[in-house]
């Protein structure tokens, strides 16, 4: 019986689209399936920087000795529900043990050589797609207001400067001179070097979609619920008992893989790293260009659907409801940044598929080399999506990824 499809792709976000993509452009006939509408998950909400610079894990030395004010500072851009960590200790564990300063470093060249190739993922299907008029090139700014802020991020800032980040530091003047509609204290800002951010996440990615409909590519409106894989094939079960079969089955479902059976993701510490964004269509015209707000744990960023504040992390359930204190404290930060606003206009929740180590799963499932993984991309899926299909695609056509992704499979959680 011969395959109805070379690859299925469940998920169809920015990793999803693009392996959709990349698989297409070398031939093979794919289809992509989900439920819900391309780029309605997490890639729908952030902050739009294609953050090549971003090498530093969030895991640090500094979250552990900053833990108390972390977790009880009303200006903290952290919140956990603690019924929650508990039940989920073992990630929390892992967690904390990968902020140890070795493994900080270990985390943070494994992400700079995929950030370095970032661009090279997802450039050609910007190309592709005609979709360049969506990307703003425009230097990406960190803002430190105070003197602590700055200190306790010296280590991240030498760990980029050793990843080969072009970056300059700047004082709270040439801050000013550069976005002058801010108004929240300055100690010290880093400008990233031939950064780009993008307008509208959404429209990129159902561009994505529509481009690859037009070349053939088949969209199926439903969620996989379970697959199974044998030496030739991948059979691949929907929730109305529809099936299809596929040489290659790529799980591109961000935080929700835990959801298909037999995929090999529910033995692993695939978590979830809350974050919320909050919109004032009207105030685009504030930044020239993505700011990032260190202490607060947030970027503003002027994007087409007005300026958007996106970031924060709240460690809770998938299925947790929204926390309106979080949009509370975005808004008002968003004041404190800019003096009063109007609106907003949207607010927003979205989930951030995290592993306890930082990294993204870019490899095979331990149930079958069928089976690719293909989630985990934490605050970064944006940036890594494109390159991510590109390694997707190579995988499931015998080449070898670059940059090497051995490191990368969810095997190395073998011991959990
Ligand atoms: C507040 C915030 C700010 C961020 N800012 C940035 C940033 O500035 N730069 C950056 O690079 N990254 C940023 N990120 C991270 C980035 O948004 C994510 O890493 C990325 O969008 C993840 O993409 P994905 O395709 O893996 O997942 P998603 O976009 O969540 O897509 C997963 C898809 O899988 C589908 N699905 C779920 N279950 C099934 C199933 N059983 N069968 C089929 N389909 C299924 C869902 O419907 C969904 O469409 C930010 C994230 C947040 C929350």
């Amino acid at each position: 019986m011969a395959n109805q499809y070379d690859v299925a792709i469940a998920g169809s976000g920015i990793v999803g689209m693009s392996t959709a993509l990349w698989a297409q452009r070398r031939g093979l006939q794919v289809a992509i399936c989900d439920a819900n509408a391309a780029g309605s998950g997490a890639t729908f909400g952030p902050a739009c920087t294609m953050a090549t610079y971003a090498c530093v894990p969030i895991n640090s030395p500094s979250v552990v000795t900053s833990l108390p004010s972390l977790l009880f500072s009303k200006n903290s851009p952290l919140t956990v529900n603690y019924w929650y960590a508990i039940k989920n200790w073992r990630w929390m564990l892992s967690f904390l043990m990968n902020c140890r300063s070795s493994r900080v470093e270990a985390i943070g060249t494994q992400l700079g050589a995929l950030l370095r190739e970032a661009d090279a993922g997802l450039d050609p299907l910007i190309e592709e797609i005609g979709a360049e008029d969506l990307i703003v090139e425009e230097d990406c700014l960190y803002v430190w207001a105070t003197k602590d802020g700055f200190k306790d991020a010296r280590q991240g800032i030498e760990l980029r400067r050793r990843q080969g980040v072009a970056m300059q530091e700047i004082g709270p003047d040439e801050i000013r001179s550069l976005e002058p509609n801010l108004k929240m204290p300055m100690y010290r800002g880093l400008r990233f070097q031939g950064t780009r951010y993008i307008l509208h996440p959404q429209k990129l990615v159902e561009r994505m979609q529509n481009h690859f409909m037009r070349n053939g590519g088949t969209v199926i409106e439903k969620a996989v619920s379970s697959v199974e894989a044998a030496a030739e094939r991948v059979t691949v079960h929907f929730h109305d008992e529809d099936t299809l079969t596929s040489g290659h089955f790529v799980v591109a479902t961000g935080a929700h893989g835990k959801s298909i059976k037999g995929a090999g993701v529910e033995s692993l510490p695939l978590g979830v790293e809350r974050g919320y964004h909050v919109t004032f269509a009207n105030h685009r015209n504030k930044l020239s260009r993505p700011v990032g707000w260190a202490e607060a744990g947030f970027y503003a960023t002027p994007m087409e659907l007005g300026l958007r504040f996106a970031g924060t992390v709240e460690l809770d359930a998938l299925s947790a409801p929204s926390n309106p204190n979080r949009i509370t404290y975005l808004r008002r930060r968003a004041k404190e940044m800019f003096g009063q606003l109007d609106g907003p206009s949207e607010e927003w929740l979205g989930f951030r598929p995290t592993m306890p180590d930082a990294l993204p799963v870019i490899g095979p499932s331990q149930k079958s080399e069928r089976i690719i993984h293909a989630f985990g991309h934490q605050h970064i899926g944006l940036t890594l999506g494109g390159l991510t299909g590109r390694m997707v695609t190579d995988m499931v056509t015998g080449q070898a990824p670059n940059p090497d992704a051995s490191g990368l499979s969810g095997k190395r959680f073998g011991f959990l």
